[in-house]
């Protein structure tokens, strides 16, 4: 199929992109153009105007800035995954990564474009929702600030307006010597997720759990944090009992109805299984004294 017709232009500054949004209700912006070109080409988006945000020089950066991670609105992803920074300071980012779709893609999208996109299965929405990060919009009001918890509203829909460009996005990075695991199951290696769990975890010379966030993916209608599954960790040394009671618990956060990958039991016993490896594993890496 081919798309509707639209304009197209391609602003070289973030206010010409708002200018151009308030002004045309329903443009919508190009990035990496991975999933609203073919979206496009399908006619499950027809806008009239498309605002390209390639040729604006300020959000095509990664830096460190008050201990988060900063990815301008133009960063891909493979430049993310490339990254000696984030490899070093944000291991879980890094390996998390390595899901997101397959390589022609990572070397097209935007890590921004993936958040804005807000697949339910996506990667780096699960990694800004586990570690308590945020987006930055600017819009003609001015810019604002949007928690991650905030952002995801339901699948593929934010609370970003439609007169806003999110220009970074902020990942907080790690505690150090935090251990972590993101683990994921999809049928097709690249594809989304059927079910994905990411885990940061602090312990004491005795293994006990000091401080735990578990997030998930795919398993409900926006990427969540478990946080009575958290709770029920916190203090504890990880033994079956503590992962029983942790799975138990995890049960309860799949809501995703059945779909043509999975029925609502099969993604329940999933998630539970991915979560009892993610933990282990993000002890063992805990207890190795990872630098996180
Ligand atoms: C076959 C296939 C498999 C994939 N598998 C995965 C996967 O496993 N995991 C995963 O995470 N992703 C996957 N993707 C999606 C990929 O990660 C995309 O790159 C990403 O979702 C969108 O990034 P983009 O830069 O291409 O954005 P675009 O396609 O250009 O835009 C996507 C949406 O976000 C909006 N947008 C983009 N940037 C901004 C911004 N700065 N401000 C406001 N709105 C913005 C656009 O208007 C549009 O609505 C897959 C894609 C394909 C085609």
């Amino acid at each position: 199929m081919k798309p509707s017709s639209f304009e197209y232009v391609a602003p070289t500054s973030v206010q010409e992109v708002t200018l151009a949004l308030q002004e045309n209700p329903g443009a919508m912006i190009l990035a990496g153009g991975q999933s609203l070109v073919p979206a496009l080409n399908f006619k499950l988006a027809s806008p009239a105007m498309l605002v390209d945000i390639k040729k604006i020089p300020d959000l095509d950066s990664i830096f460190l800035e008050n201990q988060k991670i900063v990815i301008g609105a133009n960063v891909k992803h493979v430049q993310v995954e490339e990254n000696t920074q984030v490899k070093d300071n944000h291991p879980l980012m890094h390996e998390a990564l390595k899901y997101v779709a397959h390589g022609p893609i990572r070397n097209q999208g935007t890590t921004v474009g993936s958040l804005c996109h807000a697949d339910s299965a996506a990667e780096m929405p699960i990694i800004l929702i586990l570690t308590d990060g945020h987006v930055t919009a600017v819009g003609p009001e001015g810019e604002r600030t949007i928690p991650a918890k905030e952002f995801f509203k339901f699948h593929m829909t934010t609370s970003r307006r439609d007169s806003e460009i999110i220009t970074h996005a902020h990942f907080p990075i790690p505690e150090k010597n935090s251990g972590y695991s993101f683990l994921e199951f999809a049928r097709r290696s690249g594809d989304y997720a059927i079910s994905a769990v990411a885990v940061l975890m602090n312990i004491d010379e005795n293994s006990r759990i000091l401080s735990v966030k578990v997030a998930a993916g795919g398993i409900a209608s926006c990427p969540i944090r478990l946080s009575e599954v958290e709770d029920v960790l916190l203090g504890s040394t990880l033994d079956k009992s503590d992962v029983r009671k942790a799975t138990e618990i995890c049960i309860r956060y799949v809501t995703a109805p059945a779909d043509v990958h999975a029925t609502v039991e099969y993604r329940k016993g999933l998630t539970c299984r991915l979560l009892a490896k993610a933990l282990v594993q993000a002890k063992e890496t805990a207890k190795k004294g990872f630098i996180g």
